[in-house]
């Protein structure tokens, strides 16, 4: 048993607190490798935003998860060693099961998430009891209600239903999570939307339905100050998508959540903000450009440093220009 605190890290308990209180959303960026970790806290670092390292089942599939937990702990001293001591989390994304979330917990995962939305509902509520073993160890629970749409490692859904504000306070009561992740129109993937349900401007590029803040404000007015989480919020840049597509890709009809819409979630109860995709899109726009321009290139430093370095100027520009949880670190 490891204990997060001696790892350095911290939960989402006060971080969320003076994100609502700020009106503002702390940002949740996945991480597989040391590239995407470098990207991340230098970033945060350089624009003093407190932050989430959010593990997906993938992602310790892929890295290893004793790796990714001595990762994470080296990141706390990363970040201390460029200058700045900003509260980082260790989340794991998308936990399916009691045994999985107790594994992290044990390992010195500050939170994690017990996603049971696709279960009917008496059930997630049985298996979100995760709670009671996650608060022993003042570990912080998001669970989750309502079903998104899209794919994102191993969770996927054909089918999305937003969430029923009447079944919230419920929800909370019965299993005593701390955060809450909702379903009012995000999705995952950077394909979130098929061209049918979108509108296209002059240029061609489609635009998404836009989020249900009559769904959120609803859910805010019967859990008043209660954080909530929104998953699948990458905004799938269109310059990434046509560098990717100029450069020997083929992305299809991405699209993604206009910012602007999640500069407005961040003024809310929203306090917690996922994006994957858009560091995905980043990485292989510069991957892609350098194999182009230069084909005789095999110094993998050569294509991964770009990648990093447009990873951390993405990331900057989240939390400075759309989620404001930028110079919020003293
Ligand atoms: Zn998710």
């Amino acid at each position: 048993m490891v204990s997060y605190k001696d790892l350095g890290l911290v939960n989402t308990r006060e971080m969320f607190k003076k994100a609502i209180e700020g009106g503002y959303a702390i940002p949740a960026f996945n991480f597989n490798n040391m590239e995407q970790m470098q990207a991340i806290i230098s970033a945060c670092v350089e624009c003093s935003s407190p932050v989430i390292l959010q593990v997906s089942s993938g992602a310790r599939k892929y890295a290893n998860q004793t790796l990714l937990r001595y990762m994470a702990q080296g990141a706390v001293e990363y970040a201390k060693e460029l200058g700045k001591n900003i509260p980082i989390v260790l989340h794991l994304d998308h936990g399916n099961s009691f045994e999985l979330c107790k594994n992290c917990i044990d390992m010195g995962f500050s939170s994690v998430m017990i996603d049971g939305s696709h279960l009917p509902y008496d059930e997630n509520v049985a298996l979100t009891k995760v709670v009671d073993y996650a608060h022993q160890f003042d570990v912080t629970v998001e669970g989750e209600l309502g079903v998104l749409a899209g794919v994102e490692d191993e969770v996927s859904s054909e089918v999305a239903h937003y969430t029923r504000p009447e079944e919230v306070v419920d929800f909370v009561t019965k299993t005593g999570v701390d955060s809450l992740a909702i379903s009012i129109g995000t999705s995952h993937g950077a394909n979130k939307f098929k061209p049918e349900q979108c509108t296209r401007n002059e240029e061609g590029i489609l635009l998404p339905p836009p989020l249900r803040f009559d769904i959120l404000a609803e859910i805010e007015k019967q859990l008043p100050g209660f954080p909530i989480v929104l998953h699948g919020s990458s905004s799938v840049p269109q310059e990434y998508v046509k560098i990717i597509n100029t450069h020997g890709g083929a992305l299809k009809d991405a699209v993604g959540i206009p910012e602007e819409q999640l500069r407005q979630a961040a003024k809310s109860a929203v306090c917690k903000i996922n994006i994957d995709s858009d560091g995905r899109l980043a990485m292989t726009a510069m991957v892609r450009k350098v194999f182009v321009d230069n084909p005789a290139e095999f110094d993998p430093r050569k294509y991964l440093g770009p990648a990093r370095d447009e990873l951390k100027k993405l990331y900057k520009h989240k939390c400075e220009n759309v989620l404001g949880s930028a110079g919020r670190v003293e």
